[in-house]
């Protein structure tokens, strides 16, 4: 086991401001070198902060300050989504809302239907893309000092869909180095290229080093 604590000490409970079940898994995963219990908000009946923020890591905070203030526990938060070039950064802190916000369906594919259409009359060579995703940790509701870790993943929208697996923008999200769409990855290899995968191996050197 990694050596970690003293924020959080081996054995205890962290609870996570996400209620994205795809997000969450992948936390699991990256967490184990904590050796700490993850608890989802939901079942600890944690009221979602509303994402206000227009930044990453304003969302995260906002996230995590709620999920800590209203369980006691240290908490975790992810805020994360896609900034395409071609759409100035959108859809931004707005990602998981995109297909809603612009009168499509409220759920994945509703964002991915807008997405294809935003981008129709854009050619390849202009499509580039990156995922964000800011990590927060908080000791306590009050914390005046949270751990914060970023990481970005690099790549290209799709014209199309393709793979089932991950969640999200996905299927849509050409990965260059491996010549596949994030969801044509498995879970081990997804995590070692991602965005996340990159803020979690940060946040953990930072847990590390406090
Ligand atoms: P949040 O829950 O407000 O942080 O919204 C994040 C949204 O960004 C998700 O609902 C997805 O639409 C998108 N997103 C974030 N990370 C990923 C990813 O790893 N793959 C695909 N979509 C992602």
């Amino acid at each position: 086991m990694t050596e970690v604590a003293p924020i959080i000490a081996a054995g205890g409970e962290l609870v996570v401001a996400s209620g994205n079940a795809g997000k969450v898994a992948e936390l699991q995963k990256l967490f184990t070198p904590l050796a700490v219990t993850l608890r989802l908000q939901s079942e600890l009946k944690v009221v979602p902060a509303e994402e206000t923020g227009t930044s990453f890591v304003e969302n995260a905070l906002l996230k995590a300050r709620a999920a800590a203030q209203q369980t006691g526990l240290p908490a975790l938060a992810d805020d994360s989504g896609l900034a395409v070039d071609a759409l100035d950064g959108a859809p931004g802190v707005r990602s998981a809302r995109y297909g809603a916000d612009g009168g499509f369906a409220a759920d994945d594919e509703g964002n991915n239907s807008r997405l294809l259409q935003a981008l129709r009359d854009v050619p390849d060579a202009q499509r580039s893309a990156r995922f964000h995703c800011v990590l927060v940790l908080m000791r306590h509701g009050d914390d005046p000092a949270p751990l914060i870790a970023e990481g970005r993943w690099e790549g290209r929208i799709l014209d199309s869909a393709r793979g089932d697996g991950g969640f999200g923008y996905d299927p849509l999200f050409f990965v260059p180095e491996r010549q596949c769409s994030a969801a044509e990855l498995s879970r081990e290899d997804k995590n070692q290229l991602s965005h996340r995968g990159m803020a979690s191996r940060r946040l953990l050197e930072l847990l590390q080093s406090a």
